[in-house]
C-alpha cells in the first residue's frame, strides 16, 4: 500500500501553494489506490503557533483535502525522535557540535549551502544544553530516481556536510524529524517541491542509517511563481510564492468572499506551471 503524506509547517497560514502541493500529494497518491497523512511539521518552536495549525488544518478541510487517520504533530514525537538518536549513538555515529550557524558560514563562506566543514567531528565534545548534535555522513553518491526529473545523483558529505540532528536550542532539525517521521509512520512516496529536491539524497542516506531498508520513492513538482494576473497579487512574474505573501492566504480569499471551488479552480491552473 502506498503511503504519502501533506506536511505543512504551522509558521503561517495556508497559501496557494500548500494548496497546488496537496493537489500533487492526494492526485498522485489517490491515483495509486493509496492514504495521504498529515504531518503538522512544528520542530522550529521558535517559529510555530497553534493558531497557524488549528488554521491550516481548517483551511485544508474547507478545501476537501482529507486525511485517512488524525493529523500528528512533530512536537509530540520527542520519544521517537530520542528514540532515532539513541540508534544512530550506538552505532557512534553522532557527535556534539558547539559551532554556530556564524562561524559554519564564516569557513565556506562561497558554497551554495551551509556546508559543515567537520570542525567538532574528533573532539569529543560532551552532550549538554548549548550543544548540538550532528550525524557522521558517509562519503557515498545517492542515487534515486525521482518520479520526474529521472535520475538524480547527490553526495550529502560535499552538498552540506554532516547533519545537524538537534541544534544547540534543543529542536530537531527539518532533515532529521522528517527522515524520522517518514520511516516510522511508513511512507512510501514523498510528493513535495521543487525546493527540497537537493535534500533528497541526505533524507535517503540518514534513512539508511537508521535502519531503514527501502527508501520511499519521490515525485518532486514544479513551484508556483507569482503572476500579475494572480487575484490582488502584488508580485511581478517570476517571484517563488512564499509564505510571506500576504495576498495568497487562503483565509484572505475566503474573506474576500471565495468559495472553495473557486480556490481550487485557481489552484488547478497553477498545477504544472513553474
Ligand atoms: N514541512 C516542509 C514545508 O513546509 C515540507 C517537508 C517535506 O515535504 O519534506 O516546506
Amino acid at each position: 500500500m502506498i503511503v504519502s503524506r501533506f506536511a505543512p509547517a504551522p509558521t503561517g497560514y495556508l497559501h496557494i501553494g500548500h494548496v497546488v502541493n496537496a493537489i500533487y500529494v492526494w492526485g498522485v497518491t489517490r491515483a495509486r489506490g493509496g492514504r495521504v497523512l498529515v504531518r503538522v511539521e512544528d520542530h522550529d518552536r521558535r517559529r510555530s503557533r497553534a493558531e497557524f495549525e488549528s488554521a491550516l488544518l481548517l483551511d485544508l478541510a474547507w478545501l476537501g483535502f482529507a486525511a485517512d487517520e488524525p493529523p500528528v504533530r512533530q512536537s509530540d514525537r520527542g520519544a521517537i525522535y530520542e528514540k532515532a538518536l539513541d540508534r544512530l549513538r550506538a552505532e557512534e555515529l553522532v557527535y556534539a557540535c558547539g559551532c554556530s550557524r556564524g562561524e559554519i558560514l564564516s569557513v565556506n563562506p562561497s558554497s551554495a549551502e551551509l556546508r559543515y566543514p567537520g570542525t567538532c567531528a574528533g573532539k569529543a565534545l560532551r552532550e549538554q544544553p548549548g550543544v548540538g548534535v550532528r550525524v557522521r555522513l558517509e562519503r557515498s553518491l545517492e542515487r534515486f530516481a525521482d518520479l520526474r526529473h529521472g535520475l538524480q545523483e547527490q553526495r550529502p558529505s560535499e552538498q552540506c556536510g554532516d547533519l545537524l540532528v538537534r541544534d544547540r536550542d534543543g529542536n530537531w532539525t527539518y532533515q532529521f524529524a522528517v527522515t524520522v517521521d517518514d520511516d516510522e509512520q511508513g511512507v512510501t512516496l514523498v510528493v513535495r517541491g521543487d525546493d527540497l529536491l537537493s535534500s533528497t539524497g541526505r533524507q535517503i542516506q540518514l534513512a539508511r542509517l537508521l535502519g531503514r531498508a527501502e527508501p520511499p520513492q519521490y515525485l518532486h513538482h514544479p513551484l508556483i511563481m507569482k503572476t500579475p494576473t494572480f487575484a490582488g497579487g502584488s508580485g511581478g512574474r517570476g517571484q517563488k510564492l512564499s509564505k510571506a505573501d500576504g495576498d495568497t492566504g487562503i483565509r484572505e480569499l475566503r474573506a474576500a468572499g471565495w468559495t472553495s471551488s473557486k480556490v481550487m479552480a485557481h489552484a488547478m491552473a497553477l498545477v504544472g506551471s513553474g
